[in-house]
């Protein structure tokens, strides 16, 4: 949709995460925005400045309509969400055959499913009905793992520019012919490298051509995408390495997940997953691991030494990775961690369903699950739970800071991407029946409680994305 692309000013209150660990509400506050759909300044009611900065942004919204917006006073903005883990031709599969064994899930439905993406038309209706579902969910950048094709992967990325979302996409390379199926995998390691660096090419024109004809276009990215380990030969995954060092690009795969993909690594090269993905330059500052849940301390040191990302994916875990990740240990050891909905391992293309799986999953890692054990013995034995608030800095500014993206939080020099959400909803009241007026009562309200009738509008770099 993206028609507003002239608003200059927002007055309202905003809710968001700066730092780790708690939250703020800027209450009745100005955010002005520069011509690229940037924060420019921040006017707080305190500010000697407000009441000047204010009327001058009212008197420019009577002049420009479209430039000044003020909120209701039941309606709080976050700011949009950044999903790091989204495989998109899996979108039609979200929610189906969950109690099928992993193998039987992928082999029957998943692969037979992706290997549709042959077809680019296909590819482009899937991912464009994707975007704008994630966008009216709040979600406004996003880490997608397209197919093994290369027109369907660029059609992923031409249906999210298009939509007006911040897209990170990787034409996914699967080569191991004794490892995939022959209707749907890499033709050799070669191709698979050649396609990966067409891909990497075309995505950098179609984002040079769209910032020229945009200046709050969102931005087009391409990342080097070895499905997982297990699937790919050592040749593409070396070559996959010096790809995305050559490019500087973002690197996305998966880490160990499970217990299978966790024990294959070793026994092919008797090192762990994440060492195995380090030895072939695949581990860096713009490497962004999916769930991650079997960390041994070294591999957790590792992720921490080299600034690799995980993307932790609460739901999709609950499902298939066969234990709950230590998001707090890995946190308190220095690793980056965001957060992803993993359509469609996970099931929901929101991040609120993830915000509170992911605070629940932490709480059954402390406490344990099973009463047959003694209680002593029943949890991890070490703190390990995760607030709400905790859980919508990883769902937001986590990763932003996770991708090197200047978005996610309120603050000058930051993309303006944000979701408004009206408390006062006729059959989803968040107010508190003015019982509950504290900020951090109406945040846990919002965060536990929020439908997509509740979001509003959505805003991307600037720009009007969703209006209900
Ligand atoms: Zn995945």
């Amino acid at each position: 949709m993206s028609t507003v692309s002239n608003l200059k000013a927002v007055l309202g209150s905003f809710f968001h995460t700066p730092v780790y660990g708690g939250f703020e509400l800027l209450e009745r506050t100005l955010i002005e925005l520069d011509d690229d759909g940037v924060i420019e300044r921040i006017t707080r009611p305190d500010d000697a400045a407000y009441a000047e900065h204010v009327a001058a942004a009212r008197t420019a919204g009577e002049r420009e309509p479209g430039s000044f917006m003020e909120l209701a006073p039941d309606t709080y903005m976050l700011p949009g969400f950044v999903d790091l883990h989204v495989h998109a031709p899996q979108w039609p599969q979200a929610g189906v055959a969950l109690d099928e064994p992993l193998n039987v899930w992928l082999d029957q439905r998943t692969f037979p499913l992706e290997a549709r993406f042959a077809d680019p038309e296909f590819a482009y209706t899937v991912g464009a009905d994707l975007a704008r579902t994630f966008l009216s969910r709040g979600t406004t950048t996003v880490l997608y793992f397209a197919s093994a094709h290369l027109e369907g992967s660029y059609a992923v990325s031409r249906a999210c520019a298009e939509a007006g979302q911040r897209a990170i996409v990787g034409k996914v390379v699967m080569d191991d012919p004794a490892a995939n199926h022959d209707f749907y995998r890499d033709a050799t390691p070669e191709q698979a490298l050649v396609d990966t660096e067409e891909f990497l090419t075309r995505v950098e024109t179609l984002d040079a051509q769209s910032r020229a004809a945009d200046p709050r276009f969102a931005g087009a990215y391409a990342a080097v995408t070895p499905r997982f380990i297990p699937s790919c030969t050592d040749e593409a995954l070396a070559g996959l390495g010096q790809i995305a060092a050559a490019h500087d690009a973002y690197i996305q795969s998966h880490c160990n997940e499970g217990q299978w993909e966790h024990g294959v690594a070793i026994e092919r090269f008797g090192k762990t997953d994440a060492e195995a993905l380090a030895s072939f330059g695949l581990l860096g500052p713009k490497s962004i691991m999916a769930h991650c849940t079997f960390m041994n301390d070294g591999d957790t040191a590792l992720f921490a030494e080299t600034g690799t990302v995980v993307a932790h994916c609460p739901i999709s875990n609950a499902y298939f990775a066969n234990s709950a990740c230590p998001v707090r240990r890995m946190h308190e050891a220095g690793v980056r961690i965001g957060m992803g909905t993993d359509i469609s391992g996970g099931f929901s293309p929101s991040m609120y369903d993830d915000i509170r799986q992911a605070v629940m999953t932490s709480r059954m890692l402390e406490e344990g699950v099973d009463a047959l054990v003694p209680q002593e013995r029943r949890g991890a034995g070490r703190p390990s739970r995760i607030s709400a608030p905790e859980a919508l800095y990883l769902a937001t500014k986590g990763g932003a800071e996770g991708l090197g993206l200047a978005t996610g939080s309120f603050e000058v020099g930051r993309a303006f991407d944000a979701q408004a959400i009206d408390t006062r909803r006729p059959y989803a009241d968040l107010t508190g029946f003015g019982v509950f007026d504290e900020p951090g009562d109406k945040l846990a309200r919002i965060l536990y409680l929020a439908t997509p009738d509740n979001i509003r509008q959505v805003w991307c770099q600037g720009k009007l994305v969703i209006e209900r």
